[in-house]
């Protein structure tokens, strides 16, 4: 061993951290460093003066298959005669069951004559390096699109440039690996394709930021499709950003169906709302024709106050509340006088008016818990409760004088009035009052005031 600038080569063999072992030509073993003791597991007794043939070799490949001898690196280089670099190869040895992966270089040594040569092997274990499998592959063969391109020089028109491709993007976008590598992205995006979001992600290149996003884009036969893009940056062990690497997935059929879906949902939420008016308005004018009926069923359709029906329930009810309440109740029949001949004299209409004209003098004339309607005809009713029996007439009397008052306009300035004739009855704590017998004792005290000259009272006392 020669010295170098004070070095001894032989010591820095000894001291190196990678194994060194040389062979003869034969491929016999003449020195191996301790570091190639240390990793083989052997000593030097059992290394020294063996061949590759020796078979305590159990190389493998990097397929895990047997090494044949004829492939040993030693035999490569000799077969060769030229040298090997980074083959990686397993051993297997008796202690470890699992292989120790070393990276091996080997290269000849050549003497004048060829048996003197040597063959030297260097190598070192990579065991903590080797995966089980390998990560370009995983993402090579993703389904999903995979493409990396450079961080820098990203403005339009050529960058930024793509680095790589995986086999998704070429069966997606219909370019090869070769095509689109120095290409840019950009050649992806179309008339289509939303020009906000690429300033959205323009902004992340720039800021060296990740981004999410969905885009419209195109194959190389320009067939519009929509990714959905997740970017982010790749940095190097100085934690410099590089690369920017894009996972992308084609979403055109969730997109669409989502759009279905939200059209779909748009029809129904129309419909409903449709629905809900038909409903309500159907539900007004059900409320409507109730109230009508309603209305049909207890007023008089001409002089809009309760008809008989309306009038015979709630005069039903006077009498129980007048002998709770002990008060007197005071049935009245109120009839025109010669009613036949206003018609006669003025026309039907105009004795509809005068009906109408009498009858607005109740709701004035009655208090709210008084009962009253049209009973018939030209002939009203009324059932109320009073303090005290002489009140009876008086009261007929006030109700007489006020439609005697009224003057009736029929428009073409004349002033019609007309007089009514009451008779009307009293009782007081009857169990047995019935509005029926009330009814025709009142109608008895009527026929006596139309029979005494009409335009007054008659007051039937028990
Ligand atoms: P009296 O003083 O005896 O009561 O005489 P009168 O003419 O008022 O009585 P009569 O019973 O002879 O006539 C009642 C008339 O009232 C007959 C009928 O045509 C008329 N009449 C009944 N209902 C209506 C109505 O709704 N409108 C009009 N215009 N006339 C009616
Ligand atoms: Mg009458
Ligand atoms: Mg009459």
């Amino acid at each position: 061993m020669n010295d170098f600038n004070g070095v001894t080569l032989h010591t820095l063999l000894e001291n190196a951290n990678i194994g060194v072992v040389i062979h003869r030509w034969d491929t016999s073993v003449v020195y191996a460093n301790p570091t190639a003791l240390r990793l083989l597991r052997l000593s030097h007794d059992q290394i020294i003066g063996k061949t590759a043939m020796d078979p305590q070799w159990r190389f493998i490949d990097e397929a895990s298959h047997p090494l044949p001898y004829d492939n040993f690196p030693v035999s490569l280089v000799k077969r060769f005669k030229a040298p090997l670099s980074n083959e990686i190869l397993g051993v297997i040895d008796s202690i470890k069951l699992t292989p120790t992966w070393f990276m091996v270089n080997a290269y000849p040594e050549f003497a004048k004559e060829i048996d003197d040569s040597f063959i030297i092997v260097t190598f070192n274990d990579i065991s903590d390096q080797k995966n089980l499998f390998s990560f370009s592959e995983i993402v090579d063969n993703a389904q999903d699109v995979i493409i990396v391109t450079e961080a820098d020089n990203i403005d339009k028109p050529l960058g930024p440039r793509i680095v790589y491709v995986n086999k998704a993007f070429e069966l997606l976008t219909g370019y090869s690996k070769a095509e689109v590598v120095g290409e840019t992205p950009r050649i992806l995006q179309g008339k289509d394709t939303d020009i906000e979001e690429l300033a959205r992600i323009k902004k992340a290149l720039a800021n060296k930021e990740a981004i999410n996003t969905t885009i419209l884009n195109y194959s190389k036969t320009g067939h519009p499709y929509w990714l959905n893009i997740n970017i982010f940056p790749l940095k190097n062990k100085y934690g410099e950003v590089t690369h920017f690497a894009a996972l992308e997935r084609d979403v055109t059929s969730e997109k669409y169906y989502a759009e279905q879906l939200e059209s779909k949902n748009k029809a129904l939420k129309e419909i409903k709302e449709n629905l809900e008016g038909i409903i309500h308005k159907k539900t007004q004018e059900l409320h409507d024709t109730n109230k009508k009926l309603y209305h049909h069923a207890y007023f008089d359709l001409l002089t809009k106050i309760p008809n008989r029906r309306s009038f015979t329930e709630q005069a039903i009810k006077q009498f129980s509340r007048g002998k709770r309440e002990k008060l007197y109740v005071l049935t009245g029949l109120l009839d025109i006088d010669f009613f036949k001949k206003v018609n006669d004299a003025y026309g039907h209409d105009v004795g509809d008016l005068v009906l109408k004209e009498v009858a607005q003098i109740f709701p004035s004339f009655f208090r709210r818990e008084d009962v009253y309607g049209r009973f018939g005809g030209e002939e009203f009713a009324f059932c109320i409760l009073i303090s005290e029996q002489d009140k009876a007439f008086e009261i007929c009397e006030r109700l007489r004088e006020k439609v005697a008052h009224k003057a009736i306009e029929l428009g073409d300035s004349t002033k019609l009035s007309i007089t009514v004739s009451i008779g009307a009855t009293v009782t007081f704590d009857d169990e047995d009052a019935k509005l029926e017998e009330e009814i025709r004792r009142a109608d008895i005290a009527l026929y006596e005031a139309k029979n005494s000259g009409r335009n007054r009272i008659c007051i039937n006392n028990r």
